[in-house]
């Protein structure tokens, strides 16, 4: 039986978060099989938990934020992606603001974490959500179009392509494709960084967005260059984080995918709205278990890789 996953130990992180640039620690907790991933902010004068879902996304600006009432966690998709990237099924993240630490921007701190955690195999069997039919979302047209589309393949892969008409990005590979199959998440994506550019973060401050962000959490960029001193990570660093985003937001859905994903110029806003459209879309999709390992697609069978 292909198992549910979730961590050995308690860990824990602090840090800034992106856009509030407020101090935050996260704690990051086992939970019994079918938990599902938990945020609870323990700050509250009542802790108020938010179990992840495609429905709790309540805001896509710039981050995907979850909430239930007026309990917010905000740029949950990193932390996210690296859940998606190692498997993890089941696991409580106490909080004590409401925005996840951005740490180095990218979702490699966090892998780190839940690999010191250790990840414990649970007795019970994965849940998938098979996509059966493909389901697309789209916007604007000619040289505004924008889509995203998840279409059926017996695994998950990825496929992202930008066009951000800037000298720096343009330079550097625009499309990638990732599948968890042959690939190794912590090593092919995890280290992508978040990236801006110097016009925004004018704008951004003054409406009290990117607060704590900067060179040692980002990729910045004037018109022309990279400013951090060290340069990129990878050659295609932009679109890996695209992938890395991608892989987050489509994680909040509350189960692996087993799925192709293919987008041009998606973001957090555009992968919510494509998770809603497949859920709504009942034949589209359809939950299945594998009681035999040996059914099960390749990327998901083995134990959690190291770096
Ligand atoms: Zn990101």
């Amino acid at each position: 039986m292909l198992q549910q996953r979730t961590l050995k130990t308690i860990t824990r992180a602090v840090g800034v978060g992106l856009h509030s640039g407020q101090r935050v620690e996260l704690t990051l907790r086992p939970a019994q099989p079918d938990t599902g991933i938990v945020f609870r902010r323990v700050d509250l004068p009542q802790p108020v938990d938010i179990p992840i879902s495609a429905a709790a996304v309540t805001d896509t600006r710039l981050a995907s934020t979850i909430g239930t009432g007026n309990a917010k966690v905000h740029t949950v998709e990193h932390l996210m992606s690296a859940c998606a990237g190692l498997g993890i099924d089941n696991m409580y993240v106490d909080i004590t603001a409401e925005e996840v630490p951005i740490l180095d921007g990218s979702s490699a701190s966090f892998v780190f974490l839940l690999q010191s955690a250790g990840v414990e195999l649970q007795n019970a069997p994965r849940r998938f959500i098979r996509v059966i039919r493909p389901v697309e979302v789209r916007e604007g047209e000619g040289a505004h179009a924008k889509w995203a589309r998840l279409t059926p393949y017996h695994g998950y892969k990825l496929s992202f392509e930008i066009d951000f008409d800037h000298p720096a990005v343009d330079s550097t590979g625009q499309r990638v494709e990732f599948d968890l199959g042959s690939g190794n998440y912590s090593r092919d994506i995890a280290r992508a960084r978040t990236f801006g550019f110097t016009r925004d973060v004018e704008m951004m401050r003054a409406s009290g967005l990117a607060l704590g962000g900067g060179l040692d959490n980002a990729i910045v960029m004037d018109d022309y260059k990279v400013l951090n001193s060290d340069g990129l990570r990878y050659d295609d660093e932009f679109v890996k984080h695209k992938i890395l985003d991608a892989m987050g937001d489509l994680y909040l859905v509350g189960k692996p995918l087993l799925a192709a994903y293919s987008a041009f110029r998606s973001g957090h806003a555009m992968n919510n709205l494509l998770l809603r459209e497949l859920l709504a879309q009942r034949d589209a999709w359809e939950e299945v278990t594998f009681e035999d390992d040996r059914q099960a697609p390749s990327g998901f069978l083995q134990p959690v890789r190291a770096w």
